[in-house]
């Protein structure tokens, strides 16, 4: 018989169950005890070097295996079956966020120095843009870093960074041209040992508790200037260029984990009886379940065409904001309404579905909200 995503070929089979072991073996077992002291483990992330899951995409002169995009899909969708979105988003904003934007603008000695050791999982990366005054508005950013002999004086605050506290390098946007908006900010790679890098708190979230979530500050901070990342004041659209991979991570993600929390609530409404049968067959339930899975499969056929034109270098910026606007929405629909399923069991700690609708109602903020992904769809439907 035909296969029904005939993109997935045999080597992905093979990735698929070499990951499907790796997280029953390393990650399922740790997710309460991550999610409880709020990081996961270190170890986990070099097996995941070792194993060569970290870099996969990459070129294999970098140590990477050099595969295509669908490897990525098969990466992540078995990854959210470990039960923890916070490690998939820790992992995901190192190889989908920070190995891309160094793969892509790195210059020869950048990727030796970077690229390499996070491809082993010997470093970890993170992406610092946000501020407490500019989130949506990246352009608006005060972060500034200001030209001093060889080097460039970083000063300035950044907030809600995936992986600030534990990275050994973070991207960081600042500003090189104060009046230049979009044309005026550049990205620099910072060692965390910089003197003046300082991660001034862990941040308290709603969800994604494996991962860490932290508040910088630089202060006089002097980062030389060979580490400037790709070109100078193009920083505004290398991160805007960078967005495509983070997005479709956000929408693999998405429709994963609401595949999980479907199938947790069709199996509870099976067993459930009550007014003398399973309340799967009360018609309201079996539709609304029935409704749901049309929904899934709708977003994950979205991600899936989104995937396959980035996969083949096709312009797919409006359909990568499309799948990851829908497939987030879908997955907090589908989340809220296996928690009303399940009825006071649902919002018991103890059934893990209030993790999956804990961690998916970030979904449809980060990598740029949804209101913005509709801002540039529309923008782009000449709007
Ligand atoms: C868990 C988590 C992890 C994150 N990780 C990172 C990271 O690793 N690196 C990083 O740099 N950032 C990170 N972020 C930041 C994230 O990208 C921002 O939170 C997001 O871009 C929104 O910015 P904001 O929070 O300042 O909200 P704001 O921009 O203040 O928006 C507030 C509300 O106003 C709406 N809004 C804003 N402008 C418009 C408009 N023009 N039209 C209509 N509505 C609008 C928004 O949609 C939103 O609903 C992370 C955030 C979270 C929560």
């Amino acid at each position: 018989m035909e296969k029904k995503y005939p993109m997935f070929t045999e080597e992905h089979e093979l990735l698929r169950q070499a990951v499907s072991e790796f997280v029953e073996k390393e990650v399922t077992p740790y997710v309460e005890e991550w999610e409880e002291k709020e990081e996961y483990d270190a170890a986990a992330f070099r097996k995941m070097g070792e194993l060569g899951f970290l870099g996969l995409r990459v070129p294999e002169e970098y140590g990477g295996g050099g595969t295509d995009y669908w490897s990525v899909v098969v990466l992540f969708e078995e990854m959210i079956k470990g039960g923890s979105s916070g490690f998939l988003t820790a992992i995901g904003v190192h190889t989908e966020v920070a190995i891309p934007a160094i793969m892509h603008y790195g210059t020869e000695e950048q990727k030796q120095k970077y690229l390499v050791s996070a491809v082993k999982g010997e470093s970890l990366g993170a992406l610092a843009v946000t501020e407490p005054e500019a989130g949506s508005d990246v352009a608006s950013m005060l972060t500034s870093a200001v030209e001093d002999g060889d080097s460039y004086i970083i000063n300035g605050n950044k907030i809600f960074i995936s992986n600030g506290a534990r990275a050994d390098w973070v991207i960081v946007a600042a500003k090189t041209d104060k009046e230049g908006g979009y044309n005026g900010i550049t990205e620099f790679i910072v060692d965390t040992d910089t003197p003046g890098f300082e991660v001034s708190r862990k941040l308290e979230k709603v969800g994604l508790h494996s991962c860490d979530t932290a508040e910088l500050f630089f202060t006089d901070m002097r980062v030389p200037k060979e580490n400037m990342l790709g070109g100078y004041n193009k920083g505004f659209f290398q991160i805007m260029e960078n967005f495509q991979p983070e997005r479709l991570l956000v929408a693999i993600g998405s429709y994963g984990g609401a595949e999980i929390a479907l199938q947790a609530a069709i199996g509870y409404a099976k067993e459930r009886v009550q007014f003398g049968k399973p309340i799967s067959r009360h018609q309201h339930n079996a539709f609304k379940i029935a409704e749901l899975a049309t929904k899934i499969e709708a977003s994950k056929e979205l991600t899936f065409r989104a995937a396959d034109m980035y996969n083949r270098g096709v312009e797919c910026m409006k359909e990568v904001m499309m799948a990851k606007y829908y497939a987030s929405d879908i997955a907090n629909e589908v989340t809220y309404e296996a928690m009303q399923l399940m009825g006071g069991y649902g919002y018991m700690m103890e059934y893990p579905i209030q993790r999956a609708w804990r961690d998916m109602r970030v979904m449809t903020i980060v990598a740029g909200t949804n209101e913005i992904m509709k801002l540039i769809i529309s923008r782009n439907l000449g709007l």
